[in-house]
């Protein structure tokens, strides 16, 4: 009786854990989006239950779906990269492999975030997360949790591949565990309602600006696609950043469900996408002259705009 009691508060652990987490960050955030809004904002905005139920569902469910594709990726990393390479990254002391994971890791996000919004496909589970109309630090966690799994399982990649970390055993999951641990963190920050800018370090950090720009409904879409550093975008040509200027608006143009199940489902309801748009939009002799360019632009990967 007393070991299924234990086995049953067991269960309950990370959920208390999460809360305690959920707690910390409203404790940061809220009182910051207050001082420092971007767009005056209720707290309790429309979808802010839909969000909170995000948040458990994003922090436990990707964990559970990861474990046995990265393990198998680890695996397959072991066999196939060259000893050198395994060895260099080895030789390394924690925070440079870390920073070295940090940059692989990124540049896996980069391309699985803008595959996400180029391949109909992989669109309609993103979409889930652009919907939110009114960005807030818990828009962050607002995923369908393949998209998740998608996303995870590119950033993730590269760090086997450089031998940079293993799925199983502590040692080997440490940088990993702080690559993650940091843009986790880093993706409340600039999801947050807040108008901080970092000036001349905006190319090199990710802020709320930026990230912003990313969800605008009706300004430039398909930009700015790293989750912390800003100059990916600079270097494969869609960063989009003016100067002390904030989005309008946010969302998508499809309609998307309200409610949770909805959203669920949504990815799989409706005729299968049949054509791939390519990048038209973000060729680098647009660079220069961004702003105002993509107005009338269809959103590429928008199942409304493909049917
Ligand atoms: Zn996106
Ligand atoms: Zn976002």
């Amino acid at each position: 009786m007393q070991a299924n009691g234990v086995d049953s508060l067991a269960f309950l652990e990370p959920i208390i854990r999460l809360t305690v987490w959920l707690a910390l960050l409203a404790a940061v955030f809220v009182p910051l989006e207050r001082i420092f809004a971007v767009h005056p904002r209720k707290v309790f905005r429309k979808g802010i239950a839909v969000d909170l139920a995000y948040y458990f569902i994003s922090s436990l469910l990707p964990a559970l779906l990861l474990g046995a594709p990265l393990a198998l990726l680890a695996w397959i990393a072991r066999q196939y990269v060259p000893a050198v390479v395994l060895n260099t990254t080895a030789s390394l002391p924690f925070w440079g492999r870390s920073l070295l994971g940090l940059v692989a890791s990124e540049i896996g996000y980069y391309w699985a975030h803008r595959l996400s919004h180029q391949i109909p496909f992989l669109w309609r589970f993103h979409a889930i997360h652009h919907s939110a109309e009114e960005l807030d630090f818990l828009v962050n966690t607002r995923a369908h949790p393949l998209d998740m799994v998608w996303g995870r399982l590119c950033a993730m990649t590269p760090l086997y591949i450089l031998g940079l970390g293993s799925p199983t055993g502590a040692a080997g999951s440490a940088v990993p565990v702080a690559v993650t641990l940091i843009t986790t963190m880093w993706g409340f920050f600039v999801h947050a309602n807040v108008r901080w800018r970092f000036g001349p370090l905006e190319w090199l950090i990710a802020t709320p600006g930026f990230h912003h720009w990313h969800h605008t409904k009706t300004g430039p879409l398909n930009r700015n696609y790293a989750s912390t550093l800003p100059w990916l975008d600079w270097l494969f040509g869609s960063f989009h950043l003016p100067r002390g200027e904030w989005p309008s608006d946010y969302g998508v143009r499809s309609r998307i469900p309200d409610d949770l199940m909805g959203q669920f489902f949504y990815p799989f309801e409706g005729p299968p996408p049949t054509a791939v748009r390519g990048p038209k939009h973000i060729e680098p002799s647009s660079r220069s002259t961004e702003a105002g360019n993509d107005e009338t632009a269809v959103e590429i990967g928008d199942p409304s705009s493909t049917a």
